[in-house]
């Protein structure tokens, strides 16, 4: 029978096979000391993801994980929102640009869909999703979100971070997110929001 209760001793998958997105979850979770392996150290190869939100994707991930390893998974399903598009690309943001989608590709296809575009209707949120599954049949996942405004500008600028990060200005900081430090990307972003809220969670657990 799976494991009910979270130990610190435990080790938990991380259901992402996105380097860029494992680098920033195993950077922010760091600090609590839990034994975080990435799931293709298991050889489990990426879920289907054919949920309809973040929520349905990032559970749909997580259970995947558990499945495949018998250990608690944590997984992040997030996407990118912009007004002007009604919401797109959202929970396709991944795969904006088709098939073999890249961040590259993907990039130029969202400043070619808002070619044009006037600054003030170039409002865009970024979306994440947290969601730790003790076992493939936990009825009781731990879901946290977070959200990040922005504005999605007409030239990248910047070299760090990954996917939309180099057009994703954050007017708060005065700069894009791909020109940030990995730590001040954390502090401010819809994934540093959505893991403080579950380690806090974590923390009273334990
Ligand atoms: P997922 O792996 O299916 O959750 O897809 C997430 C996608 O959303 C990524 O491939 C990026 O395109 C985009 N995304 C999510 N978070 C970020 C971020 O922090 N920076 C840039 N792009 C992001």
């Amino acid at each position: 029978m799976p494991q009910n209760r979270f130990s610190s001793k435990d080790q938990i998958v991380l259901a992402s096979g996105n380097q860029k997105k494992l680098a920033e979850l195993s950077r922010i979770l760091q600090p609590f000391q839990l034994k975080l392996t990435p799931q293709s150290a298991f050889q489990v190869a990426d879920a289907i993801e054919d949920g309809l939100t973040f929520v349905e994707n990032a559970i749909i991930k997580a259970r995947h994980a558990c499945a495949k390893t018998g250990l608690p998974a944590i997984s992040d399903d997030s996407g990118l929102e912009v007004d002007f598009l009604n919401g797109r690309p959202g929970i396709y943001s991944a795969r904006f640009s088709g098939e073999n989608a890249t961040d590259q590709s993907n990039l130029d296809k969202l400043l070619l869909d808002l070619k044009g575009v006037e600054e003030s209707k170039r409002m865009a949120r970024y979306q994440c999703v947290i969601v730790y599954m003790q076992h493939e049949l936990d009825p009781t996942p731990i879901i946290c979100q977070g959200n990040w405004q922005g504005i999605i500008l007409e030239e990248p600028t910047g070299e760090g971070g990954f996917g939309y990060d180099p057009i994703f200005y954050c007017p708060k900081a005065k700069k894009t997110a791909a020109e940030m430090q990995p730590d001040e990307k954390a502090f401010i972003s819809h994934r540093g929001k959505a893991l403080r809220e579950f380690t806090n969670i974590m923390s009273k657990r334990l």
